[in-house]
C-alpha cells in the first residue's frame, strides 16, 4: 500500500515539527509494509516570498489530487497586511475542502507532569462556521466595521453543520467509552448556542446506548481542571472548540502533545492544535509530538490503522524511556526526540 500525502510545512516551528513527523510516518508505515509517496508544496510566509500567497492554488490544486496531508501552524499574524486581510491558510483550507470535522484528542502521557492526571477525551469542534465569523460566509468575511467606532461580527448556526457534527461526535463516543457531553451557553445564547444544544440532543437520542450531559462554556472549563478526567467526548461550536481545545491540550500536559485532524467524509488533513510558538521557533527545542500524533491520526482515517497505532506506541515508549522536550520537563530537542520515535518504532518492529 501507498500513499500519497502532501507535506505544507508552515511557519514558526512548522519546518522542524513537519520534517520530524514525516520521518516518523515513514518509519511506521515500513514497519507495517507500507510507504508514503510525499509531495511538498508551498504554505505561509515562505510562500508569500516564492509565489506571492501565503497559500497558492499551485498547493490548493494539488491536494486535491492527494490522499490526505499533513499541514505545520502558521503565523499570519506576522504576514504583509494585504495577506493578514485574507483567510489564514488552515481557514482557507477547512472552509474550501469542507472539512467540517476538528477532532482534537486530549490524552495525558504516563508518567508526564499533566495537570490532570488520567484525562482522556476528544473535543469534536464544528469547523465550518459559529462564531468564527471569517469562514461563515460564501464572499467576504462575515465581521465588518460600518463606522471606524462599530465593529460587528457574525455567528452563524445551521441545521445541518450542527446534525453532521453531532453525528460525528456520537459515532466517535459509541467507540470510545459511550459518554457524550455537549458544549454550549444556551443560557445567553439561546437562539444560536441553543439551536446548537436542541440538534445534538435530537442526533444523540438516535444513540440510546450513550450516556448524554452538556455544560455551559464557562463552567465546562471549570469542571475541566477540576475533574477533567471524567469526560469522553465533548462536541461544541467552532470557537469554543479551538478554546477549549488549547485548555485541554495544556491539562494533558502540554500544548506539544495535542494533535488533530481536520476531515471531511471524503479528506483530512492532520495538523498539530497548537500555533507556530514564535517564541521557540527556530531553536530545535519544540516538541513534535502533537505533530506525529496527527499524523498518526491521519494514517487512522486513511485506514492504516496499524502503523497509526505502531506511531501512538513508539511515542509513548520514547516518553516512558525518558526522552522528553523541554514543555515535558526534559532536555531533548526536536530531532533527538523523533529519532527515539523512529527507534522505539523500528526496535517493535
Ligand atoms: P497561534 O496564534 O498560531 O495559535 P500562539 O502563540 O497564540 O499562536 P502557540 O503557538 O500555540 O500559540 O503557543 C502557545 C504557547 O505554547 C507558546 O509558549 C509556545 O511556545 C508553546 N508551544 C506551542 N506549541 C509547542 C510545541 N510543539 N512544543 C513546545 N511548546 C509549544
Amino acid at each position: 500500500m501507498s500513499y500519497r500525502l502532501g507535506v505544507l510545512a508552515g511557519d514558526g516551528i512548522g519546518p522542524e515539527i513537519v520534517p520530524a513527523a514525516v520521518q516518523v510516518i515513514d518509519a511506521a508505515l515500513a514497519a507495517t509494509g507500507a510507504t508514503a509517496d510525499w509531495v511538498p508544496l508551498p504554505v505561509g510566509a515562505a510562500a508569500i516570498e516564492t509565489h506571492g500567497s501565503a497559500l497558492p492554488d499551485v498547493t490548493v490544486e494539488a491536494l486535491a489530487t492527494l490522499d490526505g496531508w499533513l499541514l505545520g501552524p502558521h503565523d499570519s499574524a506576522s504576514y504583509p497586511a494585504e495577506h493578514r486581510a485574507q483567510l489564514n491558510p488552515s481557514g482557507f483550507l477547512r472552509k474550501h475542502f469542507d472539512l467540517f470535522a476538528n477532532i482534537r484528542p486530549a490524552q495525558a502521557f504516563d508518567g508526564t507532569p499533566a495537570l490532570v492526571p488520567g484525562l482522556d477525551l476528544v473535543v469534536v469542534r464544528e469547523n465550518t462556521e459559529g462564531f468564527y465569523a471569517d469562514r461563515s460566509t460564501y464572499r467576504g468575511t462575515g465581521e465588518y466595521m460600518p463606522t471606524p467606532d462599530v465593529a460587528i461580527a457574525m455567528g452563524i448556526f445551521t441545521r445541518p453543520a450542527i446534525e453532521r457534527i453531532a453525528r460525528q461526535a456520537c459515532e466517535l463516543a459509541l467507540r470510545r467509552r459511550q459518554h457524550l457531553t455537549i458544549v454550549h451557553k444556551a443560557n445567553v445564547l439561546r437562539t444560536t448556542t441553543g439551536f446548537f444544544l436542541e440538534i445534538c440532543r435530537a442526533v444523540a437520542a438516535d444513540y440510546p446506548q450513550l450516556e448524554v450531559d452538556d455544560f455551559h462554556i464557562d463552567a465546562m472549563t471549570v469542571h475541566l481542571v477540576r475533574r477533567g478526567a471524567d469526560f469522553d467526548v465533548l462536541v461544541t461550536e467552532n470557537m469554543f472548540g479551538d478554546i477549549l481545545s488549547d485548555l485541554t491540550g495544556e491539562l494533558a500536559g502540554s500544548l506539544g502533545i495535542a494533535p488533530s485532524i481536520n476531515a471531511s467524509h471524503e479528506r483530512a488533513m492532520a495538523q498539530a492544535a497548537h500555533g507556530s510558538a514564535p517564541d521557540i521557533a527556530g531553536r530545535g527545542v519544540a516538541n513534535p509530538t502533537a505533530m506525529i500524533a496527527s499524523g498518526a491520526m491521519l494514517l487512522d482515517w486513511l485506514g492504516a490503522g496499524t502503523a497509526a497505532e505502531t506511531i501512538t506506541r513508539g511515542l509513548r515508549a520514547a516518553v516512558a524511556d525518558g526522552v522528553r522536550t523541554a514543555d515535558l520537563g526534559g532536555t531533548a530537542g526536536t530531532a533527538e526526540f523523533a529519532a527515539a520515535v523512529v527507534k522505539t518504532i523500528d526496535d517493535l518492529a
